[in-house]
Parts: C-alpha cells; structure tokens; sequence
C-alpha cells in the first residue's frame, strides 16, 4: 500500500463554519424568524427553535469538541438583531456574550474569523427594505463599528459579508430567501447597497484594526457546459459564471459592479479584499434551453452518474475545488475555503467526500496558491435555511428533541487531518477505502 501524506503549509489552518441563525436558537429577531412563521416556506414547516442552544451557553462543549477534534480556527457569526435590536439601542449584554465565545475559542487555541453578515437582517431593517433600500450601508457600517471595537481584541480574521450572490439569488431571484423578491431586475441595486456595504464594513474595520484582515466568502459554483461541443452552452456558462461567481469580488477588486448589462462604479470599493473566502460544494453542468427565461435560459443538472447526497443537493465533484481555487487566483490575494461540506444523515458519503476535496485543495497548494486555510461545513448538525432540518452537514450529529450530540465517523478523520496537518494513505484507507486508488494511484 502506498505510503504518503499530502502535507500543507505550516500553520494553516484547520476549522469548522458556523453561522449564528444556525445554531443559536431563540433568534426572534430577525427576518428569517418571521420567514419561518409563514406557511410553505420551510420544509415540512422545520424552526429554527433552539437549533443547537448556543446562545444559552452550549457553544462551550461545542467549542469543546472542535479543539479535542485538533481545530486551530473556527468561522461563526454574530447576529446583527441581537446586538442591535431596534435602530437606536445596543444590547450591550448580548456583546458580552459574543465576546465571551469568542475568548472561549481564543482560549482553546482555537483562530475565530467572524462574519458579520450571515443572511440575516434585524425586523427593524426588513420593515424598511433591507438591502434594497441604501440606508441599510449607513447601518451595516455602525453595527460593523460598535462589533469591531468589542471584538477587536481577539478577533483579527473579518468577513463581511457571507455569500452575497447566493444571497441575492435566493433572495430576490428565486424568491425561496427573505425577501422572498423573484425579479431578476431587483437584483442590480440590491447587488450595488451590498457592495456599497461591504467596502463601508472594510474601510471602518482598517480605521479601528489597521492590521485585520477583511474580506468575503463568495459561494462559488462550478458551471461546465453539458454539451461542451455546442458555443450556446459556453455560452451561457460564461454569463453566468461572469454573474453568479464574478460579481462580488471583482467589484471589491476594481470598484466596478457589472450585472448583465448593467456597470455600477463603486470607487469606495476598489482594493477592498485582503482575502477571498471560497465556499465550494457543488458544479453543475448548464445546457441552454429557449423555454426557460426565468432561469437565463438553461437548464442546470448534475452529472449522470455522479455521487449524490442524501437529499440530492449535492453532487461529488472534487474537482470542482481545484477549480474554484483557480479562479480565485483572478483575484490576487490569499484565499481560505471559508465552507465546504456535504449533507450526509448517515456519513456514508462525507468521509470520501472530504478526503478528495482536500486532495484537490493540496493539489491547488502544491501550485504555491495562496491557500491559508480550510472551514468545513459544518461542526455540528445546524438549521439549514429553507431545507430546515432535514440536511444533516455536521461532524457531529444533533438530535434536535434532546440537543444530543453525537460523533460521526466524519469527526475523527477530520481531527486525523487537522493533527497531521495533512491527509495521510492510512487515513484514506482507514475511513475512505473507496477513494483510495483515486488518490493513491499505483
Ligand atoms: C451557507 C450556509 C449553509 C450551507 C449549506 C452555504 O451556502 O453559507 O449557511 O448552511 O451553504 O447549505
């Protein structure tokens, strides 16, 4: 049997994402609270509930588990409506506690990078527009200030904004997303109030921490064109990579937003990454099709064949992560896989899944890419949107009833990796014998 050890860099790092909708629970506040009261909107009617009661203080054994497991960095976010409940008063009670988790990490060694923007918005700002009105960049910018000032101390790692394309098409698109808008021509301005917000959110953060360093994590979607010998199917890959991938960082790269045919200068928001956050999961394979204008005209599916999760969100394509670290050298600054995961209830998949994902994002550091770290998605089992709970990405499985946890096999080989600093044949043939003539092959 072969013996290697795909090793990485000294001292990246190793971690887990988490978002504070997701796990906190009681967060009624916001609009995804009042989104979850309306019927049909989530699966099979799922709350968040107390999802995995992190705020009333199990973030501490989960915190726990995340160090035992060799973690050196945890990604989580602070809930914008907690810490300002109402336009003109902060909670200063709920800083505390953010400040009191986030020394909880620091003193288990453990690196936070915090979002501050994880999908949710306070009551108060929905009832005016949300994103679509442009007061909310004034606000973003005085939240961001009031949780950098707190936070400061321990807290070097920031990003501002979490997926704000995929944001924006569930949202305003799709309509599957408060505020459940389906018009693609809202998206243009809701685009611009969030670019305009996320270089207010980078310039506050240098004025209080000049040396932190800022910047997006962008959900990056592999898009290959079905019939790769029909110029159609290019493209309308090429446009909607150019609109679903390119957007956000190539604004905050030149200070210019381009959405189909529109271009918006935002000079505020030139040169504002200090890095890129990549979230991979998935590719799809894109054919153009006449009868489907809502969707730009195309068809988006899976691989015949390919590998598939529990509840066929997900499709196994590794090497899709090579890919999306390859575009995210257009961008020239240092990059971290800020999410990747897989839902898998029964964790038959996620141990192949994870070791070829890190395989290919070795391959990607072995180009000297500036890769900085790694935050699987996701510690523990957690509320996922408008799937409710019937995903399942956690290392650690949650019973919601009980708020059990339970370890998947997921979570020691993770810990393995995180250890070594490296994926090793042993560990791969250990936990994902399958794969082992894919990525050791003879
Ligand atoms: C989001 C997470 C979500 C994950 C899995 C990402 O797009 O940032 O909040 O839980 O996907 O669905």
């Amino acid at each position: 049997m072969a013996q290697a050890t795909f090793h990485f860099p000294h001292g990246f790092l190793w971690g887990t994402a988490t978002a504070a909708h997701q796990v906190e629970g009681n967060n009624t506040n916001n609009n995804w609270y009042a989104w979850e009261q309306e019927p049909g909107r989530i699966i099979q009617g799922h709350k968040s509930g107390l999802a995995c009661d992190w705020w009333n203080g199990r973030w501490r054994e989960d915190f726990q588990r995340a160090a035992e497991g060799a973690q050196t960095a945890h990604r989580l976010s602070v809930e914008w409506s907690r810490i300002q409940p109402t336009p003109d008063r902060w909670d200063e009670e709920a800083l505390d506690r953010y400040l009191e988790m986030i020394r909880g990490l620091v003193e288990l060694n453990i690196t936070p990078m915090v979002t501050l923007h994880h999908f949710t918005e306070p009551l108060w700002l929905a009832e005016i527009g949300g994103w679509e009105n442009e007061a909310a960049v004034e606000y973003f910018e005085k939240f961001v200030r009031k949780v950098v000032q707190t936070l400061k101390d321990y807290v070097n790692l920031w990003c501002t904004l979490n997926e704000p394309n995929g944001y924006v098409t569930q949202g305003v698109v799709l309509g599957i997303f408060p505020p459940g808008k389906k018009d693609i021509r809202l998206a243009f301005p809701f685009i611009c109030n969030l670019v305009k917000a996320h270089a207010a959110a980078y310039h506050a953060i240098h004025s209080i921490q000049p040396q932190a360093r800022v910047g997006m994590a962008i959900y990056y979607r592999s898009l290959r064109p079905a019939k790769p010998w029909l110029p159609l199917d290019h493209l309308i890959v090429n446009l909607q990579d150019k609109m679903f991938n390119d957007s956000f960082p190539r604004a905050a790269k030149d200070g210019v937003v381009r959405f189909l045919t529109f271009k918006r200068r935002i000079p505020e928001a030139k040169g504002t990454q200090d890095f890129l956050g990549v979230n991979y999961y998935t590719r799809d394979y894109v054919t153009f099709n006449l009868l489907r204008p809502q969707e730009l005209f195309s068809r988006r599916y899976f691989r015949p064949g390919a590998e598939l999760s529990t509840t066929g969100f997900i499709a196994n394509e590794p090497l899709g992560m090579f890919e999306a670290l390859k575009w995210g050298l257009n961008y020239r600054v240092p990059m971290y896989v800020t999410e990747n995961g897989v839902e898998d209830a029964d964790d038959h998949l996620r141990p192949r899944y994870l070791a070829e994902h890190i395989h290919q994002m070795w391959r990607a550091v072995n180009f000297n890419w500036p890769i900085k770290g790694y935050f699987h998605w996701s510690l523990i089992d957690n509320f996922e949107w408008e799937r409710g709970w019937t995903q399942r990405f956690g290392l650690w499985e949650l019973d919601v009833e009980t708020q059990a946890r339970h370890k998947r096999p997921s979570a020691d080989l993770y810990a393995d990796i995180c250890r070594e600093n490296g994926l090793s044949a042993d560990m791969v043939a250990r936990y994902a014998p399958d794969v082992f003539s894919i990525l050791f092959p003879n």
